[in-house]
């Protein structure tokens, strides 16, 4: 008896639920609201903050003292000026899409963390190299660490694949960032998010940080709110690397 019970059950519930969708319509689904914003792609979007497209660097600051950035610009390029330090953006972001190009040059010299080292510190929460480094590295034919190689976030996440381009060729990072939040007491509330292309081939998705990027020991998270986005001016002796084409999309 039970058992017919519950055949019965089922049915009924499989019956109703049959009838649930036959009675509903194809618009009962449909959402109107909100209509998304037009945006159309030329060089870039058309919503996008240009962070450099060849003129100047005014949109950057030496991150040590907050000076004019001193980094050498030259046919819509610019490149790192060694021993002149860090550079971060003017304005600060908190969730965003960033692309980015990149170029080592064909006479690279060096090897292992020493060949064409830069950074890309996705959130830059003091000077020095305080923040989330998204590695950038000579990584074509180049042996280092795994999470120290190109697309690594540094010492953390190590990429999905090695999609490194030769020395002497432009390659492209595009980046969407959902920063951390933090509560009232300083305290971490989410964790940053982190997905990333290489060259349009998808290295990070969507990965969960465990905190600021730490050159000894562990990462840990310390309170912040909206952050520069900053490059880095690596003290090894290999030839400098070049960026072009960089823009950023608020989200
Ligand atoms: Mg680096």
């Amino acid at each position: 008896m039970k058992r017919i019970f519950l055949i019965n059950a089922i049915l009924f519930i499989v019956i109703n639920s049959v009838n649930a969708q036959q009675n509903s319509k194809p618009k009962d689904s449909e959402i109107w609201s909100p209509v998304p914003k037009i945006v159309s792609f030329q060089n870039t979007p058309d919503d996008a903050i240009i962070l450099f497209n060849g003129g100047n660097l005014d949109q950057w600051i030496s991150v040590k003292d907050k000076s004019a950035a001193k980094w050498i610009v030259k046919d819509n390029t610019f490149t790192v000026n060694k021993g002149t330090g860090n550079i971060e953006t003017k304005q600060s972001f908190t969730n965003y899409q960033l692309h980015i190009e990149w170029l080592i040059p064909s006479y690279i010299t060096g090897s292992g963390q020493a060949r064409g080292n830069s950074g890309l510190f996705l959130a830059s929460t003091g000077k020095g190299d305080n923040g989330y480094e998204l590695q950038l590295l000579d990584s074509y034919n180049n042996r280092t660490y795994s999470n120290g190689q190109a697309g690594s976030i540094y010492k953390q996440a190590i990429p999905l694949v090695n999609a490194s381009k030769k020395p002497g060729e432009w390659q492209t990072y595009d980046v969407i960032w959902n920063a951390p939040v933090f509560n009232e007491n300083g305290s971490l509330k989410s964790a940053a998010r982190v997905t990333a292309l290489h060259n349009g081939i998808l290295i990070q998705n969507n990965v969960e940080l465990k905190g600021e990027t730490a050159f000894i020991g562990t990462p840990t998270y310390k309170n912040h709110g909206p952050s520069p986005i900053k490059l880095q001016d690596h003290g090894d002796p290999s030839e400098p690397i070049s960026f072009r084409n960089i823009w950023i999309r608020n989200l």
